[in-house]
């Protein structure tokens, strides 16, 4: 059999993580595990439910009855919150922000981070997130870190919502969020986005995409 091993992505929204860790996984043919989706299904439970994001007790107690799976379709990455799959519901700026919030506390840390360790030790996994290098998986064999200008990532975030059918931000709106979930995923106190001493770190905003993800893949072969 061959080894298992782990690639860590990390860096902040919009730095071109899950487009990179997907290039990552299709060409080397392995799994992808995209773990801001399971904060964002946490931010959504909470908003379905009517319960503050903040509020640690209401989510404490949401935790307890609510039931999150992951279902990998084709390759596809499947949330399924208490049977039904939201898969489709987690990317709008509404969901963005109560996945920041929800994702300071460690209640919900503590309970993804134990699901992603469970899935990525049975195959070969790249995974990208904030804490994956730092926390998820400390002794991953390969670790990045991706940064890119705020500005540079609004563009490419208002691009993904439009490209999508969502107009509901402009711009500015944009650059806001993500200046929000930035300062929020950077300062709080259990796991925030760092960069690890042994990460590759790489500027998507000089390179672009596609050069990043030849890059990254020749550090890996
Ligand atoms: O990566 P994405 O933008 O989908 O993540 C949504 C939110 O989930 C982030 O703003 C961050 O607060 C949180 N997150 C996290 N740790 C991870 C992945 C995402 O706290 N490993």
């Amino acid at each position: 059999m061959s080894e298992i091993y782990q690639i860590a992505i990390d860096g902040p929204s919009g730095s071109g993580k899950s487009t990179l860790a997907k290039g990552v996984s299709k060409v080397l043919g392995i799994m992808y595990l995209d773990t801001g989706a399971m904060y964002r299904t946490c931010g959504l439970s909470a908003l379905k439910r009517g319960i503050s994001p903040r509020d640690e007790d209401a989510v404490k107690k949401m935790l307890e009855d609510m039931s999150l799976e992951i279902e990998f379709i084709d390759g596809e990455q499947h949330m399924i919150l208490d049977g039904e799959d939201v898969t489709g519901q987690i990317r709008t700026p509404e969901v963005s922000i109560a996945a920041s919030d929800i994702s300071a506390l460690p209640v919900i840390r503590k309970a993804m981070v134990e699901k992603q360790r469970a899935i990525a030790s049975k195959q070969t996994f790249v995974l990208d997130g904030r804490d994956i290098g730092s926390n998820v998986l400390p002794n991953a064999k390969y670790k990045f870190f991706l940064t890119a200008s705020a500005e540079k990532r609004a563009e490419r975030r208002l691009a993904e919502l439009n490209a999508k059918g969502d107009f509901s931000q402009n711009y500015e709106e944009v650059l806001r969020d993500i200046e929000y979930r930035d300062k929020q995923d950077s300062e709080r106190a259990s796991a925030p986005l760092v960069k690890v001493a042994d990460a590759i770190e790489i500027d998507t905003s000089v390179i672009g995409i596609e050069e990043t993800r030849d890059l990254l893949l020749s550090y890996i072969k």
